[in-house]
Parts: structure tokens; sequence; C-alpha cells
């Protein structure tokens, strides 16, 4: 039997559902959207498992921009996304990030900082000895600069984030159905269907392909290359004696990452492109926090010498090997189908401006609002990546 449907969204985490959000939000918008998510529970999805980190600091002005929008969306959540007068908690927090430059980095950091500056966002350049005042618990030695992002900066709940684009997508009429689409039936320019594991088909008008890092073997099933497969990142999660719970999310020149999560911290470091092979497994591994985390974590903060791993977790970035940035558009010669694909570290605060993006070209077919276009599928097929400077 085949069910019909105007959409059909493969993928109903944060970005699946914030674009059937989107568009069952826009009153001029009458058709039947179906979202198919084959876990519910979003056991091994990207969001479930990040940091739910939102920043300005990007080198990329439609970063910038899609940041900047999510971040107002995240701060209106509380109205735009209540069901029956009951409003989600994001759990938002805003101690800025405090990217660290070493001498040979402080001409890039610089120069993003006029990009975000003229952008909107409020970056504040600390010298060495600023850093050392405001920061009291910060090895300043290596460093020329650092900058802090003095609002819009912070992290929020992913997981209450899913929850609440997808509840309120229900309510304005998205249907939702567990089940995984094994393959997109192409018809020539066209997707005809989805295939789905129990041999049912569903046809559509339009098909959203928002699998996360899967995205890449969904575009397979089409004959179509996208380069968006699994990578592994560790989180390791630790306590530490001296409170520092008011650390703003802090990068080491060397990529290492820290942030507090409630009473302890977490730790993160993406390893080098070379040694970073596709994976999907979430087993727990801890080489990188004995060999690059904590001795980076200790030398730049002296009060984690002494810290307590306490537990670790894995999770995998929907990464584009192209260029680690965004896939939001049409395919240019399958019409129907559009990517919402390959945010790599950054999805979860972009998530408001894509799922937009995406019912503005599905509702008026064209971006009304943030002109994306550069980051259309086309860039892959041309080879013109945009390369993103500030990559956590
Ligand atoms: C450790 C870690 C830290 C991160 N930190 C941040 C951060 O601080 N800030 C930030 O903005 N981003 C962060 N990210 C990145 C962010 O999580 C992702 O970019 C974002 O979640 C992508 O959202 P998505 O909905 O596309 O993918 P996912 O959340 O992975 O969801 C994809 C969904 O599609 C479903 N699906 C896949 N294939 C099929 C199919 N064939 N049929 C049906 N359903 C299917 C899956 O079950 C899944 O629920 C982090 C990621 C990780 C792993």
């Amino acid at each position: 039997m085949t069910a019909v449907f105007d959409v059909a969204i493969v993928g109903g985490s944060v970005m699946g559902s914030a674009a059937a959000y989107f568009l069952t939000a826009d009153p001029g918008f009458h058709g039947r959207v179906l979202v198919l998510e084959r876990d519910p529970s979003y056991h091994e999805a990207s969001a479930a498992r990040s940091w739910g980190g939102f920043r300005q600091q990007f080198s990329t002005p439609e970063n910038i921009r899609m940041s900047a929008f999510g971040v107002g969306f995240f701060r209106e959540a509380a109205g735009r996304l209540a069901v029956d007068g009951e409003a989600p908690d994001l759990g938002i927090r805003a101690p800025g990030y405090l990217f660290l430059a070493s001498p040979e980095g402080l001409p890039i950091l610089s120069q993003n900082m006029a990009t975000q500056s003229r952008l909107g966002a409020a970056i504040e350049l600390l010298d060495p000895p600023s850093l050392a005042r405001r920061f009291p618990w910060l090895n300043v030695d290596g460093l020329a600069a650092g900058a802090l992002g003095l609002k819009d900066e912070g992290w929020l709940d992913p997981a209450a984030l899913i929850q609440a684009f997808r509840r309120k997508a229900r309510a304005q009429g998205a249907l939702y159905r567990q089940a995984e689409a094994v393959a997109l039936e192409r018809a020539g320019d066209r997707v005809a269907g989805v295939r789905l594991a129990d041999g049912e088909r569903i046809a559509a008008g339009l098909v959203v392909n928002a699998a996360g890092w899967r995205a890449g073997r969904l575009a397979a099933t089409a004959g179509i290359a996208l380069p968006v497969g699994p990578r592994k990142r560790m989180t390791y999660v630790f306590d530490c004696k001296q409170d520092l719970s008011a650390a703003p999310m802090t990068i080491d020149p060397t990529g290492v990452v820290f942030r507090p999560e409630g009473r302890q911290y977490i730790g993160l470091v993406s390893p080098p492109e070379t040694e970073d092979p596709e994976r999907h497994d979430l087993d727990e591994e801890y080489e990188l926090f004995e060999t690059t985390v904590w001795p980076t974590l200790a030398a730049r903060v002296p009060a984690f010498e002494t810290i307590k791993l306490t537990r670790a977790w894995a999770g995998l970035y929907d990464y584009n090997a192209f260029d680690h940035n965004a896939i939001i558009g049409r395919h240019p010669e399958v019409g129907n189908l559009i990517f919402c694909n390959g945010f790599s570290g950054h999805g979860v605060q972009q998530s408001p401006a894509a799922g937009r993006a995406v019912a503005e070209l599905i509702q008026h077919g064209r971006f009304q609002t943030l002109d994306l276009a550069r980051f259309g599928y086309e860039r892959i097929a041309d080879k013109r990546p945009i390369v993103e400077a500030n990559i956590v």
C-alpha cells in the first residue's frame, strides 16, 4: 500500500523536527507532513549526545547569522514552542565562549572578530593580563589573546530542544511515525517515494533528508553522492575541587575545549583530520583523555591537575567531509529532494535557521529571510568549499 503525503521528512531529531515545526507554523501551508523517525528515543542521534552550545564566533557570515537567529529563537522558545500552555524549558545558560589564541593564531582571531563585529556580535578581545584578571584560574602562558563573547553565547539542553520542536510540530499537525527509510526511490529527476524497512512505500511531493550522520547513506540509495557520514567524538566528564562553575566555554589554541556541566565539567577534542575515519560505534574510549585532553587542560587550568574523571560518552558528528559546513537546499537535478545535512559540530544552534530555511524553500521555492544559497549542494558538485576557520 502507498500512503501519500505532501512532504516526507526523513529524520525527526532536531533538524527534521525544526523543519516540521516551521513548515506547519506557516499559515499559508496546508499540506500533509510526515516525519519518519527510526528511533524516537534518539539514542544514537547527534543532537541528543551534543553539548548544545551556541556561539557567534564563526568566520563564515552565514554561520554567524544562522546562530544569531538561533539564539533569538531559543530565548523566545517558551512562547513559540509552548503547547496547551505548557512552555518548554531549554535550560539556557549564556556565559560566553572564550577562544584562546597563540601568537600564530592571533591574526585569524582578529580577522574573525572583525567579521563577527560587523554582523553585530559583541566580542571582546582580551590581552593576557586582562585574561588573567578576568579568569584568575587560567594560565595565560603562551597566549597572545582571548576572544570572549559578551552576549548570545552559551549552551542549552539539546534533548529538551528536540522534544520542544517535536511536540509543537505535532500539535500543529505534523504526523510522526516510527519507521526506518531504507531507500529513496528515484524516478528520473524526482524522488517518487520513500521505501520503509517493513516494505511499505510512502509517496511524497517533496522529501527532506534530515537523517543526521546517516544522510550520506540515505542519499546514496537514490544514486546521489552526499559527503556526510559519522565521526566519533568522546566527551569526558570530570569533577574538580575548585569551583569554576561560572567559566565560559573555553577553547584552548590546541582545540581542546571544556565547560562546566552542572556541578561537573566536560572536555573534548576532535582528532586531527588524518586520524578521524568514518566510525559509527558508541563504545567508550579513554585514550584521547589520557594523551591530549587532560594534559592540555591541566596545563591551561592548574586546578584541573587533580581532577577526577567520572564518566564519558561517545557521540557522532553529522560530518560534512567536504568542508564541515551545512548543506541546505534542493538537489540541482532531483528537484523534489531537499538536503538539511552536514552540520558537523554546530547543528543544534543552527536548527532554527535551518528548519526555517527548509520551510521557506518548500513553501515559497526560495529563501525568504536569510539567503543560504552558498550552502547549497551545488558547491559540492562544483568543488567550491566554504572554509569555516572556527571549527570546534
Ligand atoms: C559530542 C557532540 C557535541 C556537539 N556539540 C554541539 C554544540 O555544542 N553545538 C551545536 O550546535 N552542535 C553540536 N553538535 C552537533 C549537533 O549535535 C548536530 O549537528 C545536530 O544534532 C544534527 O542534527 P540532525 O537532526 O541533523 O541529526 P541527528 O540529531 O543525528 O538526528 C538524525 C535523526 O534521523 C534519524 N534517522 C536517520 N536515518 C534515518 C532513516 N533512514 N529513517 C528514519 N530515521 C532516520 C535518526 O534516528 C536521528 O534521530 C555536537 C555533536 C556531538 C556528537
